[in-house]
C-alpha cells in the first residue's frame, strides 16, 4: 500500500481509472482517422417559438460514430480533440456539413453552430468558418455562432472583434450556457449579442422559489436589451409553460426534440409546411 510506505498522500490507481485513460488513449489514437473517415458529424436539435412549438431553427451537435464504440457525444472526445490539437479541424468538419445540410433546408430554417472560447478569439478560425459558410451557399443570415460566457471573460477585446466580423457577414451571435459562468454583466453589454442561452440547470431550477426568480431576473435582463431568451434542456410540458409565462421566447430540449441525424432532420422538415411541435 502506498499509505505504509509513508507518503502523506494515498494514491490508488483503479480499475476504472485505467479504462477511462486507456479509452483517452484510444480515442487520441482513432480522432485523426475518424475525422479524415467523415465519422464524426452534426445532429440537429430543434429551437422551437414558445408557446407555438414552431421549429424556428436547428443547432448543430456533434456526434462520432464511432465503428467499434458506437455513438460518442462531445463529452467522450472534445476535450480530448483540444489536447491534440485536432478541435479546429473538427469545426471546419462540422461548419461544412451542418452548412451544406441547412442550405437544403427551408430558408426561413435557421442553424445554430458552436464554437470553443479558444475559436472565437482567434481571427484565423473564425475567418476559415467564414470562408466555409460563403462557400457552402448557406446565407449567413441564417447562421447563429453559439459561444459561451468563458469566451468574454478570458479576452474581451478579441472576442469583440469576432463577434463584429461575424455580425458584419450578417451573422447572429447567441450567448450559450447563461447562468453557469461568472460574466458580468457589465461585459455582457459590451457585446452586441443576438441571443442569450439559459442552460438547462437554470431550467431544472425551476421549481423552487429561488431558481423562478433567478429564471426571471434573466428574462428581464434580455428583454431589457432586447434580447431574446432561448432556454435549453426543456424536458417537461410544465417548464414550457412556466418559462412561457415568464416571457421565454424560444425553447430546445427533450421536450421538442432529441438532437437528430441530417435525413431524419430533412425528412421532419419536408414532413409539412410550417413544422410545429405540441407542448
Ligand atoms: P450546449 O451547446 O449547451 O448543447 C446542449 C446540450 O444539451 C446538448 O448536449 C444536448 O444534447 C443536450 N440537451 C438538449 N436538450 C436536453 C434535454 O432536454 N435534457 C438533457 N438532459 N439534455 C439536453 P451534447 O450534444 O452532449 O453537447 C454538450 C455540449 O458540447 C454542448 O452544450 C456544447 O457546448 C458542446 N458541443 C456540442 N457540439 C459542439 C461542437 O461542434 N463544437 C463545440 N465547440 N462544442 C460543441
Ligand atoms: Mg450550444
Ligand atoms: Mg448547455
Ligand atoms: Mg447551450
Amino acid at each position: 500500500h502506498a499509505k505504509d510506505a509513508g507518503g502523506g498522500h494515498i494514491l490508488r490507481f483503479s480499475p476504472e481509472m485505467f479504462s477511462s485513460l486507456a479509452e483517452r488513449a484510444a480515442l487520441e489514437e482513432d480522432l485523426r482517422g475518424g475525422l479524415l473517415r467523415g465519422e464524426i458529424r452534426p445532429y440537429y436539435q430543434p429551437i422551437v417559438a414558445l408557446p407555438s412549438g414552431e421549429v424556428m431553427r436547428f443547432e448543430a451537435l456533434v456526434r462520432w460514430h464511432h465503428p467499434q464504440r458506437g455513438m460518442l457525444g462531445p463529452g467522450r472526445f472534445l476535450s480530448i480533440a483540444e489536447d491534440v490539437g485536432l478541435d479546429d479541424d473538427l469545426l471546419y468538419a462540422m461548419a461544412r456539413q451542418s452548412c451544406r445540410d441547412g442550405r437544403d433546408w427551408p430558408e426561413r430554417i435557421g442553424l445554430s453552430l458552436n464554437m470553443s472560447p479558444r475559436q472565437i478569439c482567434n481571427p484565423c478560425v473564425v475567418a476559415q468558418v467564414m470562408r466555409i459558410v460563403f462557400a457552402s451557399g448557406l446565407a449567413p443570415e441564417r447562421l447563429t455562432i453559439e459561444i459561451t460566457e468563458d469566451a468574454v471573460i478570458h479576452n474581451v477585446a478579441a472576442a469583440q472583434a469576432a463577434v463584429a466580423t461575424l455580425r458584419q457577414a450578417g451573422v447572429g451571435i447567441a450567448l450559450d450556457d447563461f447562468g453557469t459562468g461568472y460574466a458580468s454583466l457589465s461585459r455582457i453589454c459590451t457585446l452586441p449579442l443576438d441571443m442569450i442561452k439559459i442552460d438547462r440547470t437554470l431550467v431544472q431550477s425551476l421549481d423552487d422559489d429561488a431558481g423562478r426568480k433567478l429564471v426571471k431576473v434573466v428574462m428581464d435582463l434580455g428583454q431589457s436589451l432586447s434580447m431574446p431568451v432561448t432556454a435549453e434542456g426543456i424536458e417537461t410540458a410544465r417548464q414550457a409553460r412556466d418559462l412561457t409565462a415568464l416571457g421565454c421566447t424560444f425553447g430546445q430540449g427533450y421536450l421538442f426534440g432529441r438532437p437528430a441525424s441530417a435525413r431524419d432532420t430533412a425528412e421532419l422538415l419536408a414532413s409539412s409546411e410550417a413544422v410545429s411541435i405540441d407542448c
